[in-house]
């Protein structure tokens, strides 16, 4: 079996390797996180990403990507040399890692055209409105109700938990176009911005001590006809495209990569009575268990990319990505903690915590994660239900 990835992924490692030892000074620290708008370093690190196609690589030329055709060796040698050289890969999140596929696939060209630019630069931030206080796991209870008047329609209701909204410009919502219809038939999906009167977002916490997050209340929103995507009713079929790239995105192999990489450094630089960590016979077990399941999930991302670009369907491989990739990160960062003993415990505004508390952050943050975009348990039901052919479990409306 020949396991190296040919001379031309290779070549394009060398290529990639000098750009990052050039440029890695004025990439930001810390990523694009959830704190707040990219700021103008951020911005300036993504436009240089997307100019050498390493950032919004495959997105189509004329909505300002670099229009790169999908190759998965090409994508594993960028994760690789990026977790790496530990190096931020500029802007991510609901926009351009949910949104903007989403739009390729279902938006019409105005609507492509509008968004995605901005989107994959950072200028247009966005947050996703899908769950409610009576419609999380069961996504398809939303009541949040949009009302067709003229040309606009008028959006009344309330969603929960809206990471990033007190900072977006935008908001991909589901909503109920169609009460009279049965559930999942009676959804729409639209754009709306976030400016419109009668919007109010209201803060939470979330166990970081951050606000993440928030309550967003909706009192007759106008909110144009042409901000649908797809039909009217297309809601479910739509959302659910959105969350498919979520999933993805939460899995990622390449931020579990880099994550580890992170926590490898940490075990080389940390000391316990004088030694590194990483010489401790018991911490190096530890970090090679953990190192074969970060490289099941890279060569299973890698096989998953395969199968899609052969036009095959990636069946039960492709539901398990969220449930075992989220576990795998808060696993990492767990152990992060472990290794730090009672350093790690140390949070926010103490002289010893180490690299400002990024391990218990990612500790709490990656808890969340395991919920956000659909629990663990409901992930469970859907490996089994739609990948394992396994019966469905009884639902109060079947
Ligand atoms: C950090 C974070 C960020 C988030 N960001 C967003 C966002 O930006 N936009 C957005 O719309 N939503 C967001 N969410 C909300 C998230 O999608 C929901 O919290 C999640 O889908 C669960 O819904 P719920 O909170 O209503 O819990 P519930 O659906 O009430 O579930 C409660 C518990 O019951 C379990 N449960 C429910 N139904 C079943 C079942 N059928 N079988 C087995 N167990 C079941 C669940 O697993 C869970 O443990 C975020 C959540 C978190 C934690």
């Amino acid at each position: 079996m020949d396991l190296s990835y040919g001379d031309e992924a290779e070549a394009f490692r060398v290529e990639l390797r000098s750009f990052l030892e050039e440029h890695r000074a004025k990439a930001p620290q810390g990523g694009s996180g959830l704190g707040g708008r990219p700021d103008q370093r951020t911005m300036d690190w993504q436009r240089l990403l997307i100019e050498g196609g390493y950032a919004a690589r495959n997105v189509p030329r004329e909505y300002g990507g670099f229009g790169a055709p999908p190759d998965p060796l090409t994508r594993i040698v960028i994760d690789e040399e990026f977790a790496r050289a530990g190096v931020s890969r500029g802007i991510s999140g609901q926009g351009p890692d949910m949104l903007v596929p989403t739009l390729l696939e279902h938006g019409s060209e105005a609507q492509r055209q509008a968004y995605i630019g901005q989107t994959i630069q950072g200028e247009m931030v966005w947050c996703q409105g899908y769950s409610e206080p009576e419609a999380g796991s069961d996504l398809a209870s939303v009541r949040t109700n949009a009302v067709l008047e003229g040309d606009d329609f008028v959006v009344t209701g309330h969603k929960i938990w809206t990471t990033s909204a007190h900072f977006s410009d935008m908001m991909f919502c589901l909503v109920r176009t169609e009460p009279e219809k049965a559930r999942h038939a009676g959804l729409s999906y639209l754009l709306l911005p976030m400016n419109s009167p009668g919007i109010s977002v209201h803060p939470l916490m979330t166990m970081t001590g951050k606000a993440e997050f928030n309550q967003v209340f909706f009192d007759s929103v106008r909110v144009p006809r042409q901000n649908l995507v797809g039909e009217r009713g297309d809601g479910w079929k739509i959302a659910n495209a959105t969350l498919v790239h979520e999933r993805n995105m939460l899995g990622s192999a390449s931020q579990i990569d880099a994550l580890f990489q992170a926590l490898l450094r940490l075990a080389r630089t940390e000391t316990r009575d004088g030694r590194p960590l990483i010489e401790d016979p018991l911490l190096r077990d530890r970090l090679m268990r953990l190192q074969g399941e970060v490289l099941a999930a890279r060569w299973h991302a890698s096989r998953l990319l395969s199968t899609k670009l052969r036009g095959e369907p990636a069946g039960v491989a492709g539901l398990v990505v969220k449930l075992t990739g989220c576990e795998l990160a808060h696993q990492i960062a767990s152990t992060a903690l472990e290794f730090l003993g009672e350093l790690g415990t140390l949070y926010e505004h103490s002289p010893h915590e180490r690299a400002g508390g990024f391990w218990a952050f990612q500790q709490m943050f990656s808890l969340g994660l395991i919920i956000g975009g659909g629990t663990a348990q409901i992930q469970k039901n859907i490996i089994s239900e739609r990948g394992l052919g396994l019966p469905r479990e009884t639902r109060g409306d079947t």
